[in-house]
């Protein structure tokens, strides 16, 4: 207990040295006799204190705490861990983007691809890590074939690879760049009707390869079942998307977990290109609506039909309850901002879908706090123990039994401090 207790108070003063932001403002408060779901298991009557923003006691309630303390009522509501986006593109109004994450109770997102001028702002941030937007993870430049995705899609040009011989300069590059992980994509969008150039299996093994020698995680893109259990065989730590289509291999998640790897569904982005875009919905709903920057609503009705291949869910849908069987890691990503997808308010449509998919909605929540916190080796979130950042939300109801209860935001802290939460109508 002393042990427990030496170490938190290291933290906290850790935590209060390296903090730039420290304003005081909320950043020590208790919130009283509040259900809390740690990342992991529902405790019902806890209180929560924060100093210095940390987290420094969970308990039952009605535990003492210094005087002067702001005690926020706990009552009727529910507390999570902020939640985190395992997959987004920060686009190039990044502290925009990453603001309205916040605001929406997203305190962390992982970019899955950026380079050039985007990159260095997206780095800028991270480590600057503001209290009034979300904090991000990059995976900088992701590996790819030349001609390969996404380079179809236009943007500044980006370094590319063609051979296996030069998977270990290609990931020191990266990492000599600023890299948090390394994203790989093998893929080459046959899945979506279109043939683009992909890496061969021996590039892709060696990239991997490469990445763990360096202590990185490594993620790969794909689309297509088949493209899945080669990345899972060549040692892909997790996958960014699943697949769509009309039926899935009984053995798939047994190979997935066999091989220890995680997945990022992205129900969001995949449900769209089979035929039950998801997205205007989210826009439309009157709990996440004022929260979308205007100049992103117009895209979430948009959707994108898949010009040949599968324009069926239900491949995507039966591989989530056999990978939520087998244990594997589901982690709740989004894709946005595509077409029918936006920062921090598609991160709940995801979570519904994920329950429409099969998970508990305890299962969904931990999809978005504990387990890419988890996967990505990012310790000090996640979860709601002492010790940790104080990124939390604290909504009303109770969505560990109703997961549409996310959306019911009240309050938004990072670090301890109250988000502003800026609305647009
Ligand atoms: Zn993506």
């Amino acid at each position: 207990m002393r042990a427990t207790r030496l170490v938190t108070a290291l933290a906290v003063a850790l935590a209060a040295s390296l903090e730039p932001h420290r304003t005081g403002q909320q950043a020590t408060f208790l919130v009283r006799d509040v259900r809390v779901f740690d990342g992991e298991r529902v405790a019902e009557r806890q209180d929560v204190l924060v100093e210095n923003g940390v987290i420094t006691r969970v308990g039952a309630t009605g535990f003492s705490v210094p005087r002067g303390t702001t005690v926020i009522d706990g009552r009727g509501r529910t507390l999570l861990p902020g939640l985190i986006d395992a997959h987004v593109h920060v686009s190039d109004s990044a502290a925009a983007d990453l603001g309205q994450a916040l605001s929406l109770g997203v305190t962390t997102v992982l970019d899955m691809f950026s380079g050039a001028a985007r990159f260095e702002r997206i780095k800028a941030l991270r480590s600057a890590d503001p209290p009034d937007i979300a904090a991000v993870r990059t995976a900088g430049v992701g590996a790819t074939a030349p001609g390969g995705h996404p380079s179809q899609m236009g943007g500044p040009p980006f370094p590319t690879i063609t051979d296996s011989g030069e998977a270990v300069a290609f990931v020191n590059a990266r990492i000599a760049e600023g890299s948090d992980y390394i994203k790989i994509i093998y893929d080459d969008l046959s899945s979506l009707g279109m043939s683009v150039p992909m890496l061969d299996r021996r590039t892709l093994a060696g990239l991997i390869a490469a990445a763990h020698a360096r202590g990185k995680v490594a993620v790969v893109h794909i689309l297509s079942e088949e493209q899945a259990r080669v990345a899972v065989e060549a040692g892909a730590d997790g996958l960014v998307h699943l697949f769509t289509g009309e039926s899935v291999s009984p053995d798939f998640a047994r190979l997935v977990a066999s091989r220890g790897a995680f997945v990022i569904p992205t129900l969001s982005v995949l449900s769209a290109s089979c035929g039950q875009p998801s997205g205007a919905k989210i826009a439309n709903d009157s709990l996440l609506r004022p929260y979308i920057r205007p100049s992103l609503r117009r895209m979430m009705s948009m959707t994108m039909r898949a010009r040949g291949g599968a324009t069926s869910c239900e491949a995507t849908r039966e591989a989530i309850r056999q990978l939520a069987r087998h244990g594997v890691p589901i982690l709740a990503g989004t894709d946005a901002p595509g077409l029918g997808q936006t920062y921090g308010a598609s991160l709940h449509g995801e979570l519904e879908l994920l329950v429409g998919a099969g998970l508990t909605p305890a299962q969904a929540l931990a999809a978005a706090t504990r387990a890419p916190a988890r996967a990505f080796g990012i310790t000090d979130r996640g979860r709601i123990a002492p010790g940790l950042r104080a990124d939390l939300v604290l909504v009303d109801g109770d969505p560990t039994t109703d997961i549409l209860g996310t959306r019911r935001i009240a309050m938004v802290w990072k670090r301890g401090v109250l988000a502003k939460r800026a609305t647009y109508e």
